[in-house]
């Protein structure tokens, strides 16, 4: 099977944002031509302004929009609630960086899985300085995150494209807290 080219995931910034309602995120999506058509309970189509609302790196990216025989293969949107935070890695995933210290964070494996059996809770321990955090909200220079809320964007490679100001601007005025971005490949 071909390796995962990746995805574009949008949450808010922070990682216990939720919301009791999605109607709100994707009425927004859709009038601003986001997305377009629902595929199913979950999977929209993008819509005719997402080349604008999404800067792709390169002067004419091959970005296919229509569903093709094979699901990964082409662009489309996701919107995935979670019942309690959670953390996505890929294989493009580096190590953390401490809070304080800001130095790089080995074994962040076995320390999110660990933080996934109490997300609110656990406090990791930075192995060179000592200040202890939420690993919640360890910062992963966009390739990794944590969340509850998830926009996925199928099929786009790490940093081949970035949201717009106007995109991020739009999910904030729909959620009521502000969004950031990061990419993972399975
Ligand atoms: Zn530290």
């Amino acid at each position: 099977m071909a390796m995962h080219t990746g995805r574009l995931v949008l949450t808010p910034q922070d990682p216990f944002f939720t919301l009791p309602t999605l109607d709100g995120i994707t009425g927004c999506l859709r009038q601003i031509d986001f997305c377009g058509e629902q595929l199913d309970q979950r999977r929209f189509l993008l819509g005719e302004r997402f080349l604008q609302l999404v800067s792709f790196m390169g002067c004419s990216p091959h970005i296919e929009l229509e569903p093709t025989d094979d699901d990964r293969s082409f662009c489309h949107l996701q919107i995935l609630p979670m019942d309690q935070p959670i953390f996505l890695q890929g294989r493009n995933t580096n190590p953390p960086r401490c809070g304080k210290c800001r130095r790089r964070i080995q074994g962040w494996e076995r320390i999110m899985e660990e933080w996934q059996k109490q997300p609110q809770d656990y406090q990791a321990t930075c192995p060179h300085c000592a200040h202890s955090q939420n690993p919640a909200h360890y910062q992963w220079r966009q390739t990794a995150g944590s969340g509850q809320l998830f926009l996925y964007v199928e099929n786009i490679f790490p940093q081949e494209a970035q949201p717009s100001a106007s995109l991020l601007n739009t999910l904030a005025e729909a959620s009521g807290a502000p969004w950031h971005h990061f990419f993972i490949q399975d």
